[in-house]
């Protein structure tokens, strides 16, 4: 297949858990029956999970939506699961795998970890075993979330990281300029607080001068044909009549 350019949805760990925080694990296994037990035993311990029985169907899933973890079967029909680890490396550099499968040799473990799995499962395997070693990767996430967490600004869908700048709306990459993400994180930061134009005019740019109000507008209407999905009927930073904007909250 052909691994599509455009720029992948895979991003931050937090985005790919579902809104109720539940994580959500893609499973790549041409076997059913052991694809049928893996299902059942990580949705009793908590997580969603996805199940596609190629390389290529995975690699479509991860390009569409994003994943909390990858549990890859090496022997696929079609594109390898080497080479399907290799490939999900060098699109979601964060996106944990963990293969399983039977191969079981160490020159084969050591390829599979070196194509970028974060674990690795013999089969046959021990349930209870593969469900804890889920448990340690989601662990190790959320100590790291915890630790982003403390610059991250974050509302709804929105995450704002107020170091790198970086804007993230659902799992996409948005690139505001400096004003832009200093009002944006302003929103962000007071989900539902109503700002006058003078207000976000202070705490942007500095200034209280009033004949300045009207780039308070334009900076609002360019801010939102970067995050809107339709700039006329905004569903994040909304104009109250008379006073100024607020992020819906
Ligand atoms: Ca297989």
């Amino acid at each position: 297949m052909t691994w599509p350019s455009t720029q992948s949805i895979c991003t931050s760990r937090s985005d790919a858990a579902t809104s109720q925080g539940v994580k959500r694990i893609l499973l790549i296994e041409d076997d059913n029956d052991i694809a049928a037990l893996l299902l059942r035993h990580l949705t009793d311990s908590g997580s969603q999970v996805e199940h596609v029985a190629s390389g290529e169907s995975g690699l479509a899933r991860i390009e569409a939506e994003s994943w909390s973890l990858v549990i890859l079967d090496l022997g696929l029909p079609g594109i390898d699961g080497i080479e399907v680890a290799a490939k999900i490396r060098q699109t979601c550099p964060s996106l944990p795998i963990m293969v399983v499968t039977a191969r079981g040799s160490e020159s084969e473990r050591v390829s599979g970890l070196d194509a970028g799995a974060d674990d690795y499962v013999i089969k046959p395997f021990s349930m209870l075993e593969l469900v804890a070693r889920v448990r340690a990767i989601f662990r190790r996430l959320d100590f790291q979330e915890a630790q982003e967490g403390n610059r991250a600004l974050i509302a709804g869908d929105l995450k704002l990281d107020t170091q790198t700048h970086a804007v993230h709306i659902n799992g996409k990459n948005i690139a505001l300029t400096t004003r832009e993400f200093g009002l944006l994180a302003e929103f962000v930061a007071h989900p539902g607080k109503v700002f006058r134009r003078g207000e976000l005019l202070e705490r942007v740019w500095g200034t209280q001068y009033e004949g300045y109000h009207h780039t308070v507008n334009t900076h609002i209407n360019r801010l939102r044909t970067k995050i809107e999905l339709d700039p006329h009927s905004p569903q994040y930073i909304q104009t109250v009549w008379g006073v100024g904007y607020k992020l819906k909250s």
